[in-house]
């Protein structure tokens, strides 16, 4: 079996497309290879080893060790060194690489093969003996931390003890001698911590560290990324070892990190950052303020620390026209990290950029004019569950802003919340409903759940490619980083800026757009959804075959969806008119009345009120179909509940309140989502489905008649289970129609349907097709009512139900295909049976959701319908369930 997979001297064995076998890095380590760019020459030991390692009692393959050990020779062919060897050593970096990016999650160690005969070699190689000791250190420290389970703080208190000693302030004052010092005294912590020496055998430490970087697979910090993130738990961890390159071989060396486009604005321009003299972790960690690498970067940014540009002519020459190599092979921006090792560049990753959403827009559509990737393979780029990153706020432009202090605009949209300086801080305010913002120096990945939960992040620390900054791009969350000019003291819980000193709990904005950081909670405005955006969809909408409506029961929300192109309504909930103002009163005055007077008397004051509702629905939705419920929850809860309530109906209603409050009693349920709800009401009192059905037709020869277009009725009956209510209510329907188009003399044009939410409405569907002419998947009571789990209760068990892997999914947040969905794909077959012409739809929850809309259109639904918000999510999640 090949477990292990060979790359570098212009050839690799494995491909991009191997990310499952060998991970992100590792495939595209191997295609770099193979494209003849220089990669230091490596291997990749694949996730399958590490599914081996796990299976057998964390012991590595002794066929996989022979492949490496193979592996290292062809290594030490290309470097001209030798692993282990006290002339020209070979030194190596073993890092993790899953399938999916993990940033910071699982673990790395670099400068692996020293000991203390070869940091010697390295030294006399290098012509820095300093330097040697250095990395000598750095190895230990770093050894000792993921493989032997030593805390680094052990070694960060020596160092400092050490410089106090020395009267130095800075790392790079030691001398190698003072360096060596240092190492003697990180060996002798090792022994006396731990009762083990450092391993001095290079194969020992090599082993030792495969099978660590294996192990922090399941380390519980890259558990919850993973469970965050949706990543499966059983896929594994390849492991690269590769040979070292120092980018901290003085001042003709760097390292850096670079996007071919800018991951914010998607602007088609390189973007990145080095530190000159250091290695690799340096830029990411945030401790040094980086370097622009292009002119045109240091001068946007004000900065007068010189670029890559103009300090390395010659790599940055390279680099840039590797990057437009990598970008036109893999036909996507390319987020790349580079050393140079004494003038020489190498190149150490590349991968698919992370990115804002409005930047995924701008480089989708400007690769497909460029002529890059067609418009499909554009459509297919974007996530659409990030548009709504899109719909997020920014601050009002004709507000005055008062700036506290300003850093990187690292990850657009604004945002206000209190300050919290830790993450558990955060995530204990979140919990109470309070809305934060995290202030850190700079965030690690232990940060993730507190970054989570906050509204926004600025950190006083750290570039463009600042873990915080990634992560909160990956997130849509605004951030701010390396805001300078202000200072966190965490000890008081203070951050303090020039003239102010800001408490934890005071409220700030942060916009991630301009990189400032305002006081207070400031106004913000909806954004402009045109340009690529406009493009795209419109793109997304010639792919697609369902029609997406919008669940609206107000005009509000119904001007909202139009605005993000919704095409028509799929659901108005009439309950929802009968909350507003004054309104409730007249409701409770029509469900407490004692007989069908008083309740006629109540509905005659609401036909008016819906009425003109329905009138403007109708006008803002004209020509497009519009689909209006009956009433449907139980009546409770519309009930007057606290004694002054039920004193203010009882006057309104000329009643005695002890007599209303017996009245409240009769109508209490044990269980009302199971009760008198749906078109239960509607057979129990059917004046108020003639109400409804009068309301809605003389509001349609209203609308029809000011606009000029008919009117696309549909009538839904909400929770049937058998055909025969369903004919009942119709009945009812077709009465009011018949007599309002005498009154009128209009012919009266309309649909009547169903919604499918009880089990028994699914299996029976042939029949009740038979009366309906359209069925509407109700998915949140058919979920509900499918599973026996009440909609209102599920939230109490459900978390624990994923937690133990019960289950993956919430079932009501994204569609349970196997059980609910069995069901909606029966009905709709045998409603079809019936009528070939049945139309299909969706509007609960699920409508919304881009892996329910995927199986809406594989089940061959007409239409989803969903919240206006949702509406762009769902235009390209159905163009893209198309494709
Ligand atoms: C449903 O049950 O899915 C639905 C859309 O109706 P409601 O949420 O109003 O019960
Ligand atoms: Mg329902």
């Amino acid at each position: 079996k090949q477990w292990v997979y060979r790359f570098g001297g212009g050839a690799a064995q494995g491909r991009a497309q191997d990310t499952a076998l060998l991970g992100g890095k590792g495939a595209n380590l191997a295609e770099m290879a193979s494209l003849g760019l220089p990669v230091p020459p490596g291997m990749t030991i694949t996730t399958e080893a590490c599914l081996w390692y796990f299976s057998h009692g964390k012991c590595l393959p002794d066929e996989m060790k022979e492949q490496v050990l193979e592996a290292l020779a062809e290594m030490e062919r290309l470097t001209g060194r030798n692993f282990g060897a006290i002339t020209k050593p070979l030194l190596l970096s073993v890092r993790s690489g899953a399938r999916a990016s993990m940033p910071g999650m699982m673990d790395t160690v670099l400068n692996l093969g020293l000991n203390d005969e070869t940091v010697q070699a390295l030294g006399h190689d290098a012509g820095d003996a300093r330097f040697a000791w250095d990395s000598y250190r750095r190895f230990i420290q770093m050894y000792a931390d993921v493989v032997m389970g030593l805390d680094h703080e052990v070694f960060e208190e020596i160092l400092e003890d050490e410089k106090a000693r020395l009267g130095h302030d800075y790392d790079t004052e030691l001398s190698a001698v003072e360096w060596q010092h240092v190492v003697a005294l990180y060996k002798q912590a090792i022994e006396e911590e731990l009762g083990e020496a450092f391993p001095q055998d290079c194969h020992t430490q090599l082993w030792r560290a495969i099978a660590a970087v294996f192990s922090s697979w399941n380390n519980p910090r890259a558990v919850t990324y993973r469970t965050l993130h949706k990543i499966p738990q059983n896929w594994g961890t390849a492991v690269n070892v590769q040979a070292m390159v120092f980018g901290n071989l003085g001042s003709t060396s760097a390292t850096g990190v670079a996007f071919t486009r800018n991951p914010s604005t998607g602007e088609k321009r390189l973007y990145g950052e080095f530190l000159v003299n250091a290695q690799g972790e340096d830029v990411v960690a945030g401790i040094r303020t980086p370097q622009s690498l292009t002119e045109e970067g240091r001068l946007a940014s004000g900065s007068d620390k010189p670029s890559m540009e103009k300090l390395m002519p010659e790599a940055f020459a390279e680099f840039k026209a590797i990057c437009e190599k990598l970008e036109s092979h893999y036909g996507d921006m390319q987020d790349v990290e580079f050393t140079v090792e004494r003038g020489k560049l190498w190149m150490l990753q590349t991968r698919a950029g992370k990115r804002t959403t409005r930047a995924a827009m701008k480089i989708a559509v400007d690769l497909v004019d460029e002529g890059v990737i067609t418009e499909e393979q554009a459509i297919c780029r974007i996530d659409p569950a990030s548009l709504d990153q899109l719909l997020h706020p920014t601050i009002d432009p004709r507000v005055e802003r008062v700036i506290l202090g300003s850093g990187l605009p690292a990850s657009p949209g604004a945002a206000s919340g209190e300050i919290v300086f830790t993450a558990e801080d955060a995530v204990e305010a979140e919990a109470e409903g309070r809305k934060v913002v995290l202030v850190r120096i700079e965030t690690s990945p232990e940060d993730i759940h507190g970054m989570h939960v906050a509204e926004a992040i600025l950190t006083t620390r750290g570039g463009m490619t600042s873990h915080a900054a990634v992560v909160a791009r990956g997130m849509g969350i605004p951030c701010v980083v390396g805001a300078g000019g202000l200072r966190v003291d965490l000890r008081n819980e203070v951050l303090i800026g020039p003239g102010f000193t800001l408490k934890r709990g005071e409220l700030v904005t942060v916009d991630g757009s301009s990189g400032q950081l305002l006081k207070g909670e400031v106004p913000m405005v909806q954004p402009e959804l045109s340009g690529d955006f406009g493009r795209l969809m419109a793109w997304a909408d010639a792919a697609r075959r369902m029609g997406v409506r919008t669940n609206a029961d107000t005009p509000q929300d119904a001007r909202a969806a139009r605005s993000y192109g919704a095409e028509g309504i799929g659901l108005c909930r009439t309950e929802h008119m009968f909350f507003e103002g004054a309104r409730i009163h007249v409701m409770r005055e029509m469900i407490l009345a004692e007989n069908e007077a008083g309740r006629r008397a109540a509905l005659d004051k609401l036909l008016p009120m819906q009425r003109s509702d329905f009138i403007e629905l109708f006008t803002i939705m004209s020509g497009l179909p519009v689909t209006i419920r009956l009433l449907d929850p139980p009546l409770h809860e519309f009930l007057p509940k606290t004694q002054q309530e039920i004193e203010e109906v009882a006057a309104a209603m000329e009643m005695e309140p002890a007599q209303l409050s017996r009245r409240v009693e009769a109508l209490h349920e044990f269980n009302p989502m199971l009760g008198h709800r749906g078109c239960r009401l509607a057979i129990s009192y059917p004046e108020i489905a003639q109400m409804q059905a009068r309301a809605i037709f003389e509001a349609a020869a209203a609308a029809a008649k000011e606009t000029g277009a008919p009117v696309e009725l549909e009538i839904m009956v909400p929770l049937v289970g058998l055909r025969s209510e369903l004919d009942y209510v119709k009945a009812c329907i077709d009465e009011v129609a018949a007599d309002v188009s005498r009154e009128t003399g209009l012919p009266i044009g309309y649909l009547a349907g169903t919604m499918i939410e009880l089990p028994r409405a699914a299996l029976r569907a042939h029949v009740i097709a038979e009366t309906a002419e359209f069925f509407s998947f109700g998915t949140n009571d058919l979920t509900q009512t499918t599973f026996g789990i009440s909609r209102d209760d599920a939230a109490s068990f459900i978390p624990t139900y994923q937690r133990k892997g019960i289950i993956e999914q919430d079932p009501f947040i994204s569609l349970d295909f196997d059980g609910v969905g069995e069901l909606i794909g029966l009905a709709a077959e045998r409603g079809r049976k019936t009528r070939a012409d049945l139309k299909l739809g969706i509007c609960g929850e699920h409508g919304g959701d881009p892996a329910s809309i995927r199986f809406c259109e594989e089940v061959g639904l007409n239409y989803v319908s969903c919240s206006p918000f949702r509406v762009p999510i769902a235009r390209l999640a159905a163009a893209q369930a198309a494709i």
